[in-house]
């Protein structure tokens, strides 16, 4: 049987993992006489620790997407086993141990709803539509709004916001129901790199205040390492990269050879921060990295 890759956090000891997948493959059934069958995902082994935030790197059709809704329970493995908190993947998802953040926001952003409704709908649309939101329903969603700076926009019609806003409305949503594990499905889609960094900031601070274990599948390695600690590469199979500290240059050249691959063939690459280069002579971007105001005055703008 083949050796699972084992995500850890960089703080955590081992312990029963969040996310266990084993031997995990998936086809996609033929479905007339001009469609044969499609095998997305072929004997993926991933154990993932708690609070880790793993970026999972892949092309489009890939298997990403496939993979999270192995995760959410909404398709089942052909073949293999997923286990999620110790529960198999839909009753993680019915006790709410799992927020989700969809590949594309399907909200119809005409609807007259505000910012608020949508984040309570994700606590209160399996209640008879006259019931109330409880106490504790209205202060897991009072901090939810806090927790993605939205609670003064809080009573805006969903249709107004920004597409940054209303993306964290949606965190906000997926948060409201007080998840372990948070799933991003290609978050940062036509998102600028100011954008992306501080998206990675506010998931960041969401993992640190609620504990959460995060996944975060993209085709994009910058949106992936401006959120996670650890990568994967997935296309059909999965790929780990690792070092014991996490995310670094030589893990990110690691991962960015691996992606070229399909175009390049083999390719080495070294990478290492600028500060701890010797060599006077390494020096691509141009920069004068010895003169700490220069290089302060040339990043001034972002
Ligand atoms: P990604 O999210 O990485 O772009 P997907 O998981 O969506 O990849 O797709 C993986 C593979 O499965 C692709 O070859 C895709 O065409 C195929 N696929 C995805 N959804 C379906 C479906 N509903 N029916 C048949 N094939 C599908
Ligand atoms: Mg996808």
């Amino acid at each position: 049987m083949p050796q699972a890759f084992n995500v850890a956090s960089q703080s955590a000891t081992a312990s029963e993992p969040a996310v266990r997948i084993q031997g995990v493959s998936y086809t996609y059934p033929a479905t007339g006489i001009d469609s044969s069958a499609v095998q997305a995902l072929d004997s993926i082994d991933l154990n993932i620790q708690p609070r880790t935030k793993l970026g999972i790197l892949g092309p489009n059709g890939g298997g990403k997407s496939t993979l999270i809704k192995l995760i959410l329970g909404i398709l089942k493995p052909s073949k293999g086993s997923i286990s999620i908190f110790n529960n198999t993947p839909t009753k993680a998802r019915n006790r709410g141990l799992i927020g989700y953040l969809p590949q594309r926001i399907e909200a119809d952003l005409d609807w007259p709803i505000s910012v608020r409704e949508v984040v309570s709908l994700a606590r209160t649309c399996h209640r008879k539509p006259w019931a109330k939101p409880s106490v504790e329903d209205r202060e897991a969603i009072d901090r939810s709004l806090e927790l993605v700076d939205l609670q003064d926009l809080a009573d805006r019609p969903i249709g107004a916001l920004s597409g940054g806003q209303l993306q964290r409305a949606m965190i906000a949503r997926a948060i409201a129901i007080e998840p372990k594990l948070l799933v991003l499905d290609e978050p940062m889609v036509g998102v600028d790199i100011a954008g992306q960094q501080r998206f990675g900031q506010l998931i960041n601070t969401l993992q640190e205040r609620l504990g959460l274990t995060v996944i975060v599948v993209s085709h994009d390695m910058r949106a992936i390492a401006a959120v996670a600690d650890r990568i994967a590469c997935l296309s059909r199979t999965l790929h780990f990269h690792d070092a014991p500290e996490g995310l670094n240059p030589a893990v990110l050249a690691q991962v960015f050879a691996h992606d070229v691959a399909g175009v390049f063939g083999d390719i080495h690459i070294d990478a290492h921060r600028a500060e701890d280069c010797d060599d006077p002579s390494h020096n691509p971007c141009g920069c004068d990295h010895t003169d700490e105001n220069n290089t302060n005055n040339s990043e001034g703008n972002q």
